[in-house]
């Protein structure tokens, strides 16, 4: 039997970069898969990779700031498959990367409602249907506003990330009484295409030296940065029964670039 045989997942910012990977992995594994995404476009490719797993994929266009939408988004996935498992609230973006003293409050609301709000919407709306089921949680949140503080500018970005962290410890002590497990990956830098989703906005910030963590081929490991794929190996295993007494816990996933 798979790992995850006969379980639903649901999986946002499915479309790109770390989501993708982990919808492939997951129904590798077995599990049918909800893709939500701003962009269903980008979803199409990868429901065409999950069938080819031998599992089932539905694609859900949907802003995850937006509550309206994301409480459709489960009622799309009751109505097709009749039970949740797996949350994956993973959609996130960079936003507009500048200094304080230049980043407006409009800036700073489009990071935050992005990134943390989204968060408790996917995560308020998924109790009803998990609650007499039990399940698992997997928030993504970053190295960035959580053990290293490295992306000049990224104020309201590492702002976001540790308020998920926070977000993801009190959701994990309220759910347990359900059985539902909620846990936070904190990735280093990964090759996706998150950089697209970064507004360089102000001219100032390309004259303000950016601090560098590590020169050139000196990461922890021996390379720059962390595939998708990687990630999507520790989401499998949050997902699954065999982390059953992990809750409430953030997890580096970046070959210790943040200690350096
Ligand atoms: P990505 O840009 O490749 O993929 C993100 C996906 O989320 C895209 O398909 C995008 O359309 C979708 N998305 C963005 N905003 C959305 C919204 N409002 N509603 C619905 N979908 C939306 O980026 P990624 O690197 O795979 O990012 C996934 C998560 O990983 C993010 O939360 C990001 O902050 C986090 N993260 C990434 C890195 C990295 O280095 N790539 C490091 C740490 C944390």
């Amino acid at each position: 039997n798979l790992l995850l045989q006969g379980h639903v997942a649901f999986i946002t910012g499915a479309g790109s970069g770390i989501g993708r990977a982990s919808a492939i992995k997951l129904a590798e594994n077995g599990a049918k898969i909800a893709l939500v995404d701003l962009h269903p476009e980008n979803c199409k490719e990868v429901k065409k990779l999950v069938e080819e797993k031998g599992s089932e994929a539905l694609v859900l266009e949907a802003n995850v700031s937006s509550s309206d939408e994301m409480k459709k988004c489960y009622d799309n996935v009751i109505e097709k498959w009749g039970r949740l498992d797996i949350v994956f609230a993973n959609a996130g973006i960079n936003g507009v990367v500048a200094p304080i003293e230049d980043l407006s409050p409009e800036d700073w609301d489009l990071t935050i409602s992005n990134n943390l709000r989204s968060t408790f919407l996917t995560i308020k709306y998924a109790i009803p249907h998990m609650k007499d089921s039990g399940g698992s949680v997997i928030i993504t949140s970053s190295i960035n506003g959580n053990r290293k503080f490295t992306g000049f500018g990224m104020s309201a970005y590492s702002t976001s990330k540790i308020g998920q962290t926070g977000f993801g410890k009190m959701a994990a002590l309220e759910l347990a009484r359900y059985g539902i497990r909620v846990n936070i990956i904190c990735p280093g830098g990964i090759e996706t295409h998150i950089g697209e989703n970064t507004w360089h906005e102000k001219e100032e910030l390309k004259k303000i030296k950016i601090p560098i963590n590590y020169p050139e081929g000196n990461h922890p490991l021996g390379h720059q940065s962390g595939k998708p794929e990687q990630v999507a190996d520790l989401v499998l295993f949050l997902s699954s029964k065999q982390s059953n007494h992990i809750t409430g816990t953030e997890i580096y996933i970046d070959g210790a670039e943040s200690l350096l």
